[in-house]
């Protein structure tokens, strides 16, 4: 019997067609905004603000950037408190 460790190509696109995209979580942007990557195709998704997933367009990941900012510099700030308050 022939051994081979290679999975047979597929054309992504007609592998997504046939079973679905596989999407995973590449960017966690806010607690409800992700972006997800199909491990097949390479397409790229979001969560918009209605929290539906939409394709990830140039100007979304922008969008995504700045949520992402905002979201980090609070939760900085979160954290800052929370220390102050276990020092005093
Ligand atoms: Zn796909």
């Amino acid at each position: 019997m022939k051994k081979t460790t290679n999975k047979p190509t597929l054309i992504p696109k007609m592998y997504c067609n046939l079973f679905g995209h596989d999407y995973q979580v590449t960017k966690k942007v806010t607690y409800h905004v992700k972006e997800y990557t199909c491990s097949q195709c390479k397409k790229e998704l979001t969560t918009d603000s209605n929290g539906q997933l939409i394709e990830l367009t140039p100007k979304f990941r922008e969008i995504n950037d700045i949520l992402e900012r905002i979201h980090t510099s609070r939760m900085e700030r979160s954290k800052n408190k929370a220390v102050a308050s276990s020092v005093y």
